[in-house]
């Protein structure tokens, strides 16, 4: 007998990237390139290994519930109160979280798709349904398409700024229409996973922006420019019974003790952040302007467009996975998505040169 859901068969699995480690030992290399997942190239903050170590002494305990200590330090950083905070296992169970604290069976919830791949994913296995809203030609959030999509059943807008995977963004005026559309028992949940990298002075800091709007969620992670990816850690801001709701259904005790630990040392290096950030925004425009000049114009290519984000969107159509593959041949790894485009991630300045490299000999 069928003992688990028949309908997760046609759900893909989130992350379908290989290990560098096996690709490097399969080439023969000493190490392969990951520019495949969006992290920040350059090792953990100061310190934060430092502080996990010393938190990890105490495994035995369960880690603090209520997540104080680290609410109290994301309310004082970010200028909200720790009542409008909840953290959890990296913001993609954040976002889950929000579904399941929206959501009755059946209930809608609106995206623009192509967008973060784990969408679809968290909608249907909360038992959700998926309203999937085309992007635009230029690879962006069609709002007013978004906005009309929305029905009686509609609980949840999800709307990633900048997107995943195509890095476009959108501004404050046209974010602005789109929230004075839509109905005030919709919530509307700004993933901005990708804010630390935005240069684009139009494009709103959700916090800053929007929080005063009852029904607006900001998503964050730690994972990108934070450098915590390992650790699993995310946070959102939204009103106080948005907040309450989502602690609510969240797996107890999935901030871990390392978690917050390293959360609360990261926190301390602001500075650090930024300095990063602007190596990765100078490198993003320096990667995005060759490729332009390389990328075959047309239908197929495309121009790469404008990201905020530290990873770039190559439209690449049909030539996708064999791009991918062929990358992958030279010792990079970057994510395809079949018959649409390839993400690859901002890396250091040599790994970029690889990366640039093997492109112009594949395309
Ligand atoms: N939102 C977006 C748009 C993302 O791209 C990602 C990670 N790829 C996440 C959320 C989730 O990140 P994490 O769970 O590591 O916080």
């Amino acid at each position: 007998p069928r003992l688990t859901r028949a309908d997760l068969d046609a759900l893909p699995n989130y992350v379908p990237g290989r290990s560098p480690a096996d690709l490097a030992r399969e080439l023969g290399l000493p190490e392969a390139i990951k520019l495949a997942s969006n992290e920040v190239p350059y090792g953990p903050l100061p310190g934060v290994v430092e502080a996990v170590a010393e938190a990890v002494a105490g495994v035995h305990r369960y880690p603090d519930m209520g997540v104080l200590a680290l609410r109290d330090a994301l309310a004082e950083r970010y200028g909200v109160d720790a009542d409008r905070i909840a953290t959890g296992c990296g913001s993609v169970a954040l976002a889950e979280h929000l579904v399941r604290a929206t959501c009755l069976p059946g209930d809608e919830v609106v995206y623009s798709w192509r967008s973060f791949e784990a969408y679809p994913i968290i909608v249907a296995t909360s038992g959700a349904t998926s309203v999937r809203v085309p992007n635009t030609a230029d690879h962006g959030h069609d709002l007013s398409a978004m906005a009309a999509a929305v029905t009686d059943r509609t609980r949840l807008i999800l709307v990633c700024n900048p997107n995943n995977p195509t890095g476009t963004s959108l501004r404050r005026a046209e974010l602005d229409r789109f929230l004075d559309a839509v109905p005030d028992d919709v919530l509307v949940v700004l993933d901005e996973a990708y804010r630390e990298f935005v240069t684009d002075a139009e494009v709103p800091d959700g916090l800053t922006a929007y929080g005063d709007r009852p029904n607006v969620v900001v998503l964050r992670t730690l994972s990108k420019a934070w450098g915590l990816a390992g650790l699993r850690i995310g946070f959102l801001v939204g009103q106080p019974e948005v907040a309450a709701a989502v602690r609510k259904v969240v797996t107890p005790f999935s901030t871990s003790l390392a978690a917050q630990a390293g959360a609360l040392a990261a926190l301390t290096q602001a500075d650090e952040v930024r300095r990063r950030c602007a190596l990765v925004i100078a490198e993003r425009e320096r990667v995005t302007e060759a490729l332009r000049k390389r990328l075959p114009a047309g239908p197929i290519g495309g121009t790469v467009p404008e990201s905020q984000a530290n990873f770039v969107w190559l439209p690449l159509g049909d030539r996708s996975v064999s791009f991918a593959q062929a990358c992958e041949a030279r010792g990079i790894i970057v994510r395809p998505f079949a018959g649409e485009g390839v993400r690859v991630t901002i890396g250091t300045p040599a790994e970029n040169d690889a990366f640039l490299a093997a492109a112009e000999s594949v395309l």
